[in-house]
């Protein structure tokens, strides 16, 4: 039985259901259980929830249902302190609008051409996304009108308020009618943020999800590093590597689920899909092959693998990292029961390092990480697999025949050593051959750096404020990698370049690539030699 609030308790149009079971959302993550019957209501809400729990969707659907598409004019904005984070929501709520394709959804931030969002917000926009900054501009030459506005909400309130942009919001606000519903996201509610609220919220209900504190059972936790299109080769590897007896592996969306379970059946793994759309017979079905051990792998969504309980569960694979804190707790709780062990393995992307450290603090655990398990490392354990199986067969004797033939051949000029040695080479060349090759690891050109280090090319200089601490520190905060490792920095007016010694280089350039230095984007890239690249833009 379950008594959660599921998206349909929420009496959403048929389109917006649509696409929420499009996107996969199974249902409502705790922060949109909460703030979503709120604001259909009319509330003004203030909502507290950590990063990575659906923060858009909770405002972004109620808002888009209070959208009049025939009406010709913008009826929501949405301020949001970075252009990345501009794009990202507006990239959400196209998803949420895949079935209404006449509301429009315009992101305004600095650094784009103004007069493509000019012509845009000409031939009419019904929502508008936007850095303070950047609606500011559009407001001073009145190419943005705000009086048709009945929702404004602030996401990341506390990141904007901390950034300066207070006067900048209060000025847009105060443009927008004052019968407008005024919301408010945020991960964490600082006094400046519960100030905003008194002045510019109407009766305002205040919501918030805290993680609650799980201990965490006696498993081995790990995590591999892996981007997402690598994902499938290493979780090939990872369970060719432990060869676990039953394991459970997790995604985030049923259809990332039937998608896995797919391609993992096809390379000849006994494995199928357990996800919430399914029907109980279905459900009884594959839970009843798994605990008969007629299926080795369970490939299930959180809400599918609530409550499931088997006890020989000797493996827990993430192959994405869960949307919620809690859920990596109950995850990782499916194996080590009834006193056994177990080991929970997660697939960190690189923009999902935020998220893992979360999890560490919220559910107290170190989770160290390990490399992804090499071919080398797979072959070892196969061939170890295969004495076994060798000794087993020694034992249980019948072997005549071949012994008689071996024989013969150790006579000629062939040792029964060789020809063993001969047989296991090919009994396990026999697996490999269409094993998956990973791509090599990135190697870097000549970037005209020192000896053993590679010059990254970052698109931020002089004029963005941009100081050698800056770069040091986000290298550091974001990759964990000590700043004494980093190099020589050279700072140009709007361009650096940084050293970072080769061990390091690949996963720096990875991680970077999707980060901000002083809250623009880093445009990372290898550095030409000879230091004499200029600016890509
Ligand atoms: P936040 O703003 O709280 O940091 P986001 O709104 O960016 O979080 O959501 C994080 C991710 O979770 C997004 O990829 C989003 O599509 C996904 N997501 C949101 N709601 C759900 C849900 N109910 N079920 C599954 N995934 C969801
Ligand atoms: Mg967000």
């Amino acid at each position: 039985m379950n008594t959660r609030i599921q998206f349909s308790d929420f009496s959403l149009s048929k389109e917006v259901a649509k696409a929420i079971e499009d996107m996969g959302f199974e249902e409502p993550s705790p922060i949109q259980a909460l703030a979503i019957p709120l604001i259909q209501a009319g509330r003004d809400v203030t909502a507290q929830a950590q990063t990575g729990t659906g923060k858009t969707a909770a405002f972004g659907i109620p808002l888009i249902e209070k959208i009049d598409p025939a009406k010709r004019a913008v009826q929501a904005i949405v301020l949001c302190p970075t252009r990345e984070l501009a794009i990202q929501i507006a990239e959400e709520f196209t998803g949420l609008l895949a079935h209404i394709p006449r509301i429009t959804v315009l992101p305004v931030y600095g650094g784009q051409p103004i007069d493509r969002q000019l012509r845009a917000l000409h031939q009419g926009v019904h929502i508008v996304i936007g850095t303070p900054g950047r609606v500011m501009d559009h407001l001073e030459r009145r190419t943005l009108v705000l009086n048709d506005v009945a929702t404004v909400v602030l996401d990341e309130a506390d990141q904007m308020l901390d950034m300066g942009f207070r006067d900048d919001i209060e000025f847009i606000v105060k443009k927008v009618p004052q019968d407008r519903q005024t919301l408010l996201f945020s991960a964490t509610m600082p006094q400046p943020i519960i100030d905003f609220s008194k002045r510019f919220q109407n009766r305002p209900e205040f919501v918030r999800v805290q993680y609650t504190e799980l201990t965490v059972p006696q498993i081995e936790q790990s995590y591999i590093e892996v981007k997402d299109r690598e994902k499938l080769d290493v979780l090939c590897r990872v369970i060719d590597l432990w060869d676990p007896r039953l394991a459970i592996i997790f995604c985030n969306t049923k259809r990332r689920a039937e998608e896995l379970a797919g391609k993992i059946k096809a390379r000849g793994y006994r494995a199928e899909e357990l996800h919430g759309d399914m029907k109980q017979s279905q459900r009884d079905r594959v839970m009843g092959g798994f605990r008969k051990g007629l299926i080795d792998i369970l490939i299930a969504t959180d809400v599918a693998a609530r409550g499931i309980d088997v006890e020989a569960v000797d493996m827990v694979i993430n192959f994405d990292v869960p949307q919620d804190v809690e859920y990596y707790v109950h995850r990782i709780g499916r194996t080590g029961r009834a006193g056994k062990s177990g080991r929970a393995v997660t697939f960190v992307a690189p923009r999902d390092f935020t998220k893992l450290r979360e999890i560490q603090h919220y559910a107290k655990v170190k989770i160290p990480r390990i490399p992804v398990p090499s071919q080398g490392d797979v072959a070892r354990t196969r061939t170890l697999a295969m004495l076994d199986k060798i000794r087993k067969t020694i034992s249980e004797g019948g072997l005549e025949t071949y012994t008689r033939i071996i024989e013969q051949e150790a006579e000629g000029d062939l040792t029964s050593v060789e020809i063993a040695a001969a047989l296991l080479k090919l009994q396990m060349e026999q697996g490999t051959a269409e094993s998956p090759e990973i791509r090599d690891a990135i190697t870097f050109p000549d970037t005209g750096a020192e000896p053993g280090m590679v010059r990254f090319f970052l698109g931020v200089g002089r004029e963005h404020k941009v100081q050698p601490k800056d770069i040091v520190g986000a290298i550091a905060g974001e990759t964990g990698i000590p700043g004494k490792a980093i190099g020589a920095i050279r700072i140009l007016d709007s361009y650096s370049f940084v050293e970072i010694p080769q061990e390091h280089a690949a996963e720096v350039y990875e991680i970077m690539k999707e980060r901000t230095i002083r809250n623009q984007p880093t445009k990372i890239e290898p550095a030409q030699g000879q230091g004499r690249r200029s600016s890509p833009q």
